[in-house]
């Protein structure tokens, strides 16, 4: 049993005790919700936050990532059912429209039926109501998730349809990837319409100031967090903070969501490392956002994965503890590892050592320069040293944690459908939603 273990599990066995004690208060934030006055406080803000791809295995291989109790763990509520209108395995898509919606749809449609009616969005009827709405993510914008909330296709592939509907739905904070689908004409209709707009992490501080803001800091998705360092691109805590500011200066309220969009292509690559960072780095804007719930007393904090991707398990390589050592000491996605291999691969052992500080064994080594896939492969050996499991390359249709925190929280308690979480909002903001009107 390694040192760190050890220390999560004092610090488990500690939780316990304070479980034991939970009526006799506990600073746990949800006990915070559910017990006193602040539950029926008036809900003027909504922070919806999307941890894409993350389900059960990725909260407990985070938190012995992590060494500790996570920001999510205290605020554990619940678990949501995922599938979509027309598969038991959603996409992100049909998840992010029941999210935004309240209504089931086919993989692939962006909050339109399956018969191809529009669905207003919980965004929409929060603008409606006068409050500002604000949309971050680390992949291009116009991605299926944040895309759901303000924008009415047929298909997600469609993101050049997708860019001119967030701005003509008056989307007062847009914050990701994705600058090749707003082409400078559009970025200078949208400045015609009040918008600032900024393209690195330079220009997040005098963005503050803005009312509108459109930052867009990658062509196309946004770097991973572990090979981030070596770009201009500011980290989704950052992008939060920066969102937080904007919004907040509507009297009215807003509605902001936050998506940490690449653990689901983590996933989808079976690659740990990369999943574990992207959920720090998710954590540490949750931790950003629950700070600003916390001061302001009038928000509601919703967290929730679409689905779970890859299938992830803790433990699954067969006999063995789990060793989440192997992952903290990766400094590389298996993509960046594959740009530094020669054409022959003949210094894979090198590589994978330089980023990983594992000893390759000749088996793995053949195996990784066989593969048609080696980032993949690189991965899946990394993951197989910490004995952690993957299943499919694809998502899976697993139940997935829910977690709220402020008024109404109390609400998300139990087993729901993806598609009461936007329902749910709107009872606490007592605002009228009715899903498919
Ligand atoms: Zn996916």
């Amino acid at each position: 049993m390694n040192k760190l273990r050890k220390k999560v599990i004092t610090i488990s066995a500690v939780s316990a005790i304070a479980l034991g004690t939970i009526t006799a208060g506990s600073n746990l934030p949800i006990l915070d919700a559910k017990g006193n006055q602040n539950n029926n406080r008036k809900v003027d803000n909504v922070i919806f936050m999307v941890p894409d791809g993350f389900s059960a295995s990725y909260a407990t291989n985070y938190r012995w990532y992590k060494g500790e109790e996570t920001a999510l763990d205290s605020i554990l509520v619940g678990m949501h059912r995922t599938y979509s209108a027309n598969s038991e395995i959603t996409d992100s898509a049909a998840a992010g429209t029941a999210f935004a919606t309240g209504v089931k749809t086919n993989n692939g449609m962006i909050s339109t039926s399956p018969d191809g009616k529009e669905l207003k969005t919980i965004l929409e009827a929060m603008e409606e109501k006068g409050k500002s709405s604000g949309l971050v993510a680390t992949s291009t914008i116009t991605h299926a998730t944040p895309a759901v909330f303000a924008s009415h296709v047929a298909s997600r592939s469609d993101e050049s349809a997708i860019a001119p509907q967030l701005i003509d739905n008056d989307v007062d904070v847009i914050m990701g990837g994705g600058k090749k689908y707003f082409p400078d004409s559009l970025i200078n209709e949208a400045k015609k319409d009040g918008y600032q707009y900024i393209s690195s992490k330079g220009d997040l501080k005098r963005a503050e100031r803005s009312d509108k803001l459109i930052g867009l800091f990658a062509e196309s998705g946004m770097a991973p967090e572990l090979d981030r360092e070596t770009t201009n691109e500011p980290s989704l805590q950052e992008m939060t903070e920066t969102a937080l500011k904007v919004l907040n200066k509507d009297k009215d309220g807003f509605f902001l969501m936050v998506e940490g969009s690449q653990i689901d292509w983590a996933g989808h690559d079976h690659d740990a490392a990369w999943a574990m960072k992207d959920s720090e780095a998710f954590e540490k804007a949750l931790e950003s956002v629950l700070e600003f719930a916390k001061k302001d007393k009038n928000t509601l904090v919703v967290v929730a994965g679409d689905h779970d991707t890859g299938g992830m398990s803790v433990g699954g390589n067969g006999p063995g503890d789990v060793d989440l050592e192997v992952i903290r000491n990766v400094t590389a996605t298996g993509d960046y590892m594959v740009t530094q291999l020669n054409s022959t691969r003949s210094n894979v052992k090198e590589v994978v050592k330089k980023y990983t500080t594992l000893e390759l064994t000749d088996e793995e080594v053949q195996l990784i320069k066989s593969s048609e896939q080696p980032a993949i492969t690189i991965n899946e050996v990394v993951s197989a040293r910490a004995n952690i499991g993957w299943t499919s390359l694809n998502h899976t249709g697993v139940d997935v944690p829910l977690y709220a925190y402020g008024p109404g929280a109390d609400l998300f308690i139990g087993l729901h459908e993806n598609t009461d979480l936007p329902v749910l909002m709107a009872e606490a903001l007592k605002i009228k939603f009715t899903p498919g009107k």
